[in-house]
C-alpha cells in the first residue's frame, strides 16, 4: 500500500499512521523526497484500508500490489511530468528530442551542436564526458573539463546537458554542470549509484540495462524514489538477444507496457537501439508511435571522424530531416 501524507507531518501522527499499519500485520516505511512523503507498508494479506484513510495526515491512500510502488501506475494515474525549469518539461503533454554527440570531443565539436540545436529548436544535448567502453583501449571520455566547457556553452545557448554519471564519486563534481544525471545500461542494477542518485534534486535518465526486464528497469527506478527523488524519466535502448544483424534489440514492446505500469516518461534511444545510422530513422519514428514521451539521438558534425559510436551517428543534416519527422509523427499520433 502506498498512504500519501502530508509533507509535513508530525511524529505523533507518523506513530500512529506507522502502528495503524503494523497492526494489520504489514511493515512501514517513510519516504521523504523532495515533492512528497509517503508512507509504503509492505505485506500480506488483507484488511480494509479505509481505516487507515481517515487518520490525521494522510492525504490519500493506494492498494498497490506491484513489487515496485512508486513507480507504479496503480496509484498515481496522471502521467508524471519531469519539470527541469526554463520551459523544458519531459513527458505528459510534451514531446522531447535530445540530440548530441556520442562523446564529447572538442570545444569546437560542442559549440556547433550547441548552434545545430539551438537552430531547430533543440533545449536538451546529450553528450558523454565519462564514458563506459568495452575495451580500455577505446577513447573514455573528456572527463570533467569537456563537461565544464559544455555547460558553459550550453548555457548560453539556453541548452539543457544530460550527460552519463559512472560512478559515486562523480556525482558530486558534475552536479552543478549537469540538468539530467544518465545511468548507463551497464549502471542500470549498480543500486548504490541508484541509491546516492535518490538523494540529489536532479532528474536522472535511467536506461535499461542490457539484459535486463523490464520489471528490473522499475525496480531500478524504484530505488531512485525510494531514496527521495522522483524525476525519474526512463529510457529503452535495446536490449542483447540471440540476433546479431544489428548491435541491440531495441525492444519498442517496452514503450507502451512501460506507460501502462508507470506514471514515468519513457524516452527510447534508436541510436544505440539499432546501432546502424540508415536504420536509426525509421526505429525513431516507430518508437514515437509506440507511445514514447521523446527520443535520444546521437548527432555528430562529422559522425565518420566521431570518437566513439560513429557508425551509428546522424549528421546534422540527417538529424534535422529525423526532427522534422518526429514532431509530425507526434502530432499525427495525438490527432488520430
Ligand atoms: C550512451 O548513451 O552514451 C550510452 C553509453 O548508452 P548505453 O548506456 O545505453 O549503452
Ligand atoms: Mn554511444
Amino acid at each position: 500500500m502506498i498512504i500519501q501524507v502530508k509533507k509535513d507531518i508530525n511524529e505523533e501522527q507518523q506513530q500512529q499512521i506507522f502502528k495503524t499499519i503494523t497492526d494489520v500485520g504489514y511493515t512501514p516505511r517513510l519516504i521523504q523526497t523532495q515533492l512528497g512523503a509517503y508512507i509504503i507498508g509492505t505485506g500480506k494479506g488483507k484488511f480494509d484500508i479505509r481505516r487507515m484513510g481517515n487518520l490525521p495526515g494522510v492525504l490519500d491512500i493506494h492498494r498497490v500490489t506491484d513489487n515496485f510502488k512508486l513507480v507504479s501506475r496503480m496509484w498515481k494515474v496522471k502521467d508524471t511530468a519531469v519539470d527541469l525549469g526554463d520551459g523544458v518539461s519531459i513527458g505528459r503533454d510534451d514531446f522531447t528530442i535530445m540530440a548530441g554527440p556520442c562523446s564529447v570531443e572538442s570545444t569546437s565539436q560542442t559549440l556547433q551542436t550547441a548552434i545545430h540545436l539551438q537552430e531547430n529548436g533543440l533545449r536538451m544535448m546529450r553528450g558523454g564526458v565519462f564514458k563506459p567502453r568495452s575495451s580500455p583501449y577505446s577513447f573514455r571520455g573528456a572527463g570533467m573539463e569537456g563537461l565544464k566547457e559544455m555547460a558553459e556553452i550550453c548555457r548560453k545557448h539556453e541548452i539543457k546537458i544530460v550527460t552519463e554519471v559512472m560512478e559515486l564519486s562523480q556525482i558530486d563534481q558534475m552536479y552543478d554542470y549537469v540538468d539530467i544525471f544518465q545511468v548507463g545500461a551497464r549502471n542500470s542494477q549498480n543500486f548504490n549509484l541508484l541509491d546516492a542518485l535518490g538523494k540529489v534534486d536532479k532528474p536522472v535518465l535511467l536506461k535499461r540495462g542490457m539484459s535486463g526486464t523490464i520489471d528490473e528497469l522499475l525496480q531500478s527506478a524504484e530505488y531512485i524514489f525510494y531514496a527521495g527523488n522522483e524525476k525519474i524519466i526512463l529510457c529503452e535502448r535495446g536490449i542483447r538477444t540471440h540476433e546479431n544483424a544489428y548491435r541491440n534489440t531495441l525492444d519498442l514492446n517496452a514503450v507502451p507496457i512501460l506507460k501502462e505500469k508507470s506514471h514515468l516518461p519513457v524516452i527510447v534511444d534508436p541510436s544505440h537501439g539499432i546501432g546502424i545510422r540508415r536504420f536509426v530513422e525509421p526505429m525513431a519514428l516507430a518508437a514515437v508511435m509506440a507511445g514514447a514521451d521523446g527520443i535520444i539521438l546521437e548527432v555528430h558534425d562529422t559522425p565518420e571522424k566521431a570518437l566513439s559510436d560513429g557508425q551509428q551517428t546522424l549528421s546534422f543534416d540527417e538529424a534535422r530531416n529525423l526532427y522534422q519527422k518526429a514532431n509530425q509523427t507526434y502530432q499525427f499520433l495525438k490527432n488520430l
